[in-house]
């Protein structure tokens, strides 16, 4: 498949979720890395994004919660171009309500390329990566083919 490519600017759009047996440690990597952060445009799910802003202070763009249909805001958002990065803590040890949701997600930041960190050690390697601080040219596949497939009605 062709690609092509999509700029991310210097300063990142990046998603921060958490479940919530995984909160406690978003909470803290954040913390450690809050003067990196700070610097990038922040988005989370409802309650992920209002214990951001309540223990941290920090200014972030705060979408429904997860389970309400905020994981699928994300998703659109990713799909449209408007996020750089998944930072998402999912918790392994228990199914949730929105369990497809969650795959959704994950899902389709795959699609768009876009990278993702499920735990604490991958988002430390992302945030730690000299591309963080660049810019970066991200290769897409180019769906044009795909979105022009013929469709055999009867
Ligand atoms: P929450 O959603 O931040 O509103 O808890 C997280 C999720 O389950 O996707």
């Amino acid at each position: 498949m062709e690609t092509r490519v999509v700029k991310m600017g210097r300063r990142k759009r990046i998603a921060l979720v958490a479940h919530d047996h995984r909160k406690a440690d978003l909470l803290d990597w954040v913390r450690f890395n809050r003067g990196l952060l700070e610097e990038h445009e922040l988005w989370a799910t409802g309650t992920t994004g209002l214990l951001l802003r309540e223990e941290l202070g920090l200014e972030v763009n705060v979408l429904q919660s997860g389970p309400l249909g905020g994981d699928q805001q994300l998703g659109a958002r990713i799909a449209e171009g408007q996020i750089d990065f998944l930072i998402f803590f999912w918790d392994p040890l228990e199914s949730l309500p929105h369990d497809p949701d969650v795959k959704a997600l994950l899902r389709i930041a795959v699609v768009w390329n876009i990278p993702v960190a499920c735990n604490r050690a991958s988002a430390d390697f992302i945030i730690s990566s000299p591309l963080f601080r660049e810019e970066y040219e991200r290769l897409v596949p180019d769906y044009s083919d795909y979105q022009k497939r013929p469709i055999t009605l009867r």
